[in-house]
């Protein structure tokens, strides 16, 4: 979520931190924090959502999201849209409440929750430290319920153990180009970034309808999981983008095609 920071508690939370909370449809403020969101996407809400609607990932992005490209890593990150109406109410929510709410995104899931993840040092070198923060919106009651949390349970009870799960790679890739000392993207960069990270479909055609597979060494059993598998296919996308993105050696050109591929 691309977060009012006023409403942030600025205090980092653990997995073991406690909290108050109930959210249901008796209560006064019931999808009010569904307008005038400002939403990011992750690569498996956008293939959960589009499949659940029953459109392909490119009309998702044309219909549902606009981009929002980060000044510093200049990565472009999809942003869910909100209608345009008095209210800036997200497009999914109705008076029952939300109506993909089995394929709603990480944030939804999470909120009143918000997720970081930092590089920390360590004796062993780098390591990937997640933390968690409180979103204290005067206008959410749910922090005046009686329902005892950890944030642990939270997120397994809102099902936002599976959706970290299925983005830890493509989050920790964000983390990575975020570090000083990387170059910013060009745009051909960012439109290969974009188009793996959120273009399911597009990222099926571009390696079966070209010459991508012949170009590099891939594993045969690979390659067929990848044409049936969508989520196979995500991660592949994961490896794809550490490897133009000059993070990870992960896949090997052929020898033929090395002074053909830039
Ligand atoms: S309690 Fe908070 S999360 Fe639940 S509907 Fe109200 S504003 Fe939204
Ligand atoms: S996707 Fe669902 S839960 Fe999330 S803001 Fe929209 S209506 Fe609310």
């Amino acid at each position: 979520m691309l977060l009012d920071m006023s409403l942030v508690e600025p205090i980092k939370r653990t997995l073991n931190s406690k909290f108050k909370f109930r959210c249901h449809n008796d209560i006064s403020c019931f999808t009010k924090c569904c307008s005038r969101t400002n939403i990011l996407l992750t690569p498996y809400d956008i293939l959960r959502m589009k499949n659940r609607l029953g459109i392909s990932s490119g009309e998702f992005l044309k219909k549902y999201t606009y981009t929002h490209t980060d000044e510093k890593s200049s990565h472009p990150y999809a942003v869910l849209k909100v209608m345009d109406d008095n209210e800036g109410k997200c497009p999914f929510v109705t008076p029952e409440g939300c109506s993909i709410y089995e394929d709603r995104p990480t944030n939804c899931r999470y909120y009143p929750i918000g997720q970081g993840l930092m590089i920390r040092g360590s004796e062993k070198g780098p390591v990937n430290e997640e933390f968690y923060f409180f979103i204290r919106d005067p206008n959410c009651l749910g922090y005046q319920e009686d329902r005892e949390w950890t944030i642990e349970t939270w997120r397994i009870d809102q099902g936002a153990d599976l959706y970290d799960e299925m983005n830890r790679e493509w989050k920790e890739i964000q983390l990575r180009r975020d570090t000083p000392g990387q170059p910013k993207l060009d745009p051909k960069k960012q439109g290969m970034l974009y188009m793996v990270s959120y273009d399911i479909d597009g990222f099926r055609r571009f390696t079966f309808e070209s010459k991508f597979p012949s170009l590099f060494d891939i594993d045969k059993e690979e390659v067929e999981k990848i044409k049936t598998d969508e989520i196979a296919l995500m991660k592949f996308g994961f490896k794809y983008l550490k490897y133009i993105l000059m993070l990870e050696e992960t896949l090997k050109v052929k020898e033929e095609y090395k002074k053909k591929v830039v």
